[in-house]
């Protein structure tokens, strides 16, 4: 075997929602070095450490604008303005992801909770943690930090113009 086929890091398939396909990516691992070189402080601390932001801090918790959300470390689409509601929270809150493959959740027990959390499926960026008490019709909320995450506007994004 190679020593490139034993650094093999896999792919995972994801929904593109610009285009509508389900495509099969490389994912994306970076060392802590290259990740602090390429986000904030706050988005290093939030993404990349599970960290959360004080809430009504964050650049989208109040943001109305019609686009998508992507993940601010590879740009894998997350979540569209379309399920985006008011929380209340503080934290911009969606009903659910463009697409379940582009997310994953783990169990997350820290400071005596249960509670899931949600990560990028493609690079393992922490985005927040989902809830049961959204409203109707998923009943999901989908409660994410504004740190791990990039707002496109619907007229940026490409062949999407309406
Ligand atoms: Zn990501």
């Amino acid at each position: 075997m190679s020593v490139e086929a034993v650094e093999t890091i896999g792919t995972v398939k994801v929904c593109n929602t610009v285009t509508g396909e389900v495509e099969e990516v490389d994912r994306v691992v970076k060392s802590d070095e290259e990740w602090r070189c390429q986000l904030t402080p706050e988005q290093f601390s939030v993404a990349r450490q599970e960290g959360t932001e004080p809430a009504f801090t964050g650049k989208y918790w109040d943001c109305k604008e019609d686009g998508l959300y992507e993940c601010v470390c590879c740009g894998n689409h997350l979540f569209s303005s379309k399920t985006k509601f008011e929380s209340g929270t503080g934290w911009p809150s969606f009903k659910k992801p463009v697409s379940d493959l582009n997310i994953r959740t783990d169990l997350d027990t820290r400071f005596s909770m249960n509670r899931t959390e949600v990560l990028c499926r493609r690079c393992d960026a922490h985005l927040g943690h989902v809830f049961d008490d959204g409203p109707p019709p998923t009943y999901r909320r989908y409660c994410m930090n504004s740190a791990s995450l990039r707002f496109v506007r619907q007229e940026d994004l490409p062949g999407r113009h309406e």
